[in-house]
């Protein structure tokens, strides 16, 4: 079965898919800025990968993605070339290239690029800031730098993969089929 993606507009971007504004929404509504394919790259191999999303305060990029598709091979291939031009895993400013999924019971869905990699969110006890992170990598706070076992002041500071809320982009502009 194909499921066929209905563009929709979010804060004035053109967006691909309905599911792509509905993690635009879900960012806002954490707080984090984004950028909506901001840029296009030449893979390696001479394929052209356009990244959906880059949270440039946090060092992040993100996929969207259906929920069983795993055509996610670029976005695997980006997270090698970036650990290959940055510093090892080890460095809280390495890159993270990270999939989100369609929510499931309301809650939000994502998984990491990498093997290794436990993509958690966090709420940083020290600037308040939601912020995506490597819990099998450094813990510090992509935004302020605080890092280690302070940057959680309670367990609920951890949102694991469907932990945490995720909210819809309004449907106002919604068009008849
Ligand atoms: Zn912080």
């Amino acid at each position: 079965m194909t499921i066929q993606a209905i563009p929709m507009r979010y804060k004035g971007e053109q967006m691909r898919s309905t599911l792509e504004a509905d993690w635009a929404a879900t960012l806002d509504h954490y707080q984090i800025a984004w950028e909506y394919e901001p840029l296009a790259l030449n893979m390696d191999d001479g394929i052209k990968y356009l990244p959906d999303f880059h949270l440039p305060h946090q060092r992040v990029w993100a996929e969207v993605k259906g929920p069983s598709d795993d055509n996610i091979g670029k976005a695997i291939e980006f997270q090698k070339l970036l650990e290959r031009t940055d510093a090892h895993k080890w460095d809280f400013e390495q890159q993270l290239v990270v999939i989100l999924r369609p929510s499931r019971g309301g809650m939000a869905v994502w998984e990491g690029t990498a093997y290794a990699q436990d993509i958690v969110v966090i709420r940083c006890a020290n600037c308040d800031r939601f912020a995506f992170m490597d819990y099998a990598a450094t813990w510090k706070c992509r935004f302020c730098h605080m890092d280690g076992k302070q940057i959680f002041n309670h367990p609920g500071d951890i949102f694991r993969n469907g932990d945490l809320e995720f909210h819809r982009a309004p449907r106002q502009h919604r068009r008849a089929a």
